[in-house]
């Protein structure tokens, strides 16, 4: 799949967005998210990785990776720069992201510029990630905030990790970028909290995935 992806892209040298996630379930929030970035930043395409067992995520109700697969299939179909990656689901072991970038780096080598897309309160997790410096030798970041929100805490940490890795001081500063949503306020867990008390969750996700969701009854 990743090799059609460059295939499809028709170019000698592409950008990529990675977005990752647990995708439990995919809502209107990642797909805002996405394809704000691919605007904002030119990217071809954009990857969704839904994590195999993450090793972040234990508690509440984690729907099957192949059921978090086929949600999100289902809800980037009708976006021709959309895609999802299988890399993370099929692997046997607690997936890290590191390994993720790794292996994508592969498939790709120079082939590709590779921008993780992330929400906020995931940049801010970046530290404590297993190995972030060397993350950032793979990719860069594109942190989505709402409006409003106080960026102040990502540019301190943007900052303390630009003085620690004297490999990103030396040549391109701009490993991490933020880049402004709009205000959406969905999140899964939400989500996974209103189906278990059967309030509406319509308009928060696509209506396939909400209908994929229902007839497998998941989160319930
Ligand atoms: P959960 O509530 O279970 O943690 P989630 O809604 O945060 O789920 P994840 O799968 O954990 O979704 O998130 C994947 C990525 O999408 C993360 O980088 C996260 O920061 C980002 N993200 C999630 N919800 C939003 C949102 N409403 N707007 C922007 N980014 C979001
Ligand atoms: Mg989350």
């Amino acid at each position: 799949m990743e090799e059609k992806i460059l295939k499809l892209c028709g170019k000698k040298h592409v950008k990529l967005g990675i977005m990752g996630g647990t995708f439990n379930p995919i809502h209107f929030g990642h797909l805002v998210t996405a394809e704000e970035a691919l605007q904002q930043f030119e990217l071809d395409k954009v990857i969704f990785i839904p994590t195999g067992s993450p090793p972040h995520k234990t508690s509440g109700i984690l729907a099957s990776p192949e059921d978090r697969y086929l949600m999100s299939v289902i809800a980037t179909a009708s976006n021709p720069d959309f895609f999802v990656s299988r890399i993370e689901i099929d692997r046997q072991r607690t997936s890290y992201t590191i390994d993720t970038l790794k292996e994508l780096k592969n498939i790709f080598g120079n082939r590709a510029t590779l921008y993780f897309i992330t929400g906020a309160d995931a940049i801010l997790e970046i530290l404590t990630w297993k190995a972030s410096g060397e993350i950032m030798q793979y990719c860069r970041f594109i942190a989505a905030t709402r409006p409003g929100y106080d960026i102040k805490k990502i540019e301190d940490l943007k900052e303390k990790i630009l003085s620690n890795y004297d490999f990103i001081n030396s040549g391109d500063r701009q490993h991490i970028y933020l880049m402004e949503i709009p205000a959406l306020a969905i999140s899964s867990t939400d989500i996974r909290r209103r189906i278990k008390e059967n309030s509406p969750i319509k308009y928060l996700l696509p209506e396939s995935v909400c209908n994929y969701l229902l007839k497998h009854g998941l989160y319930k």
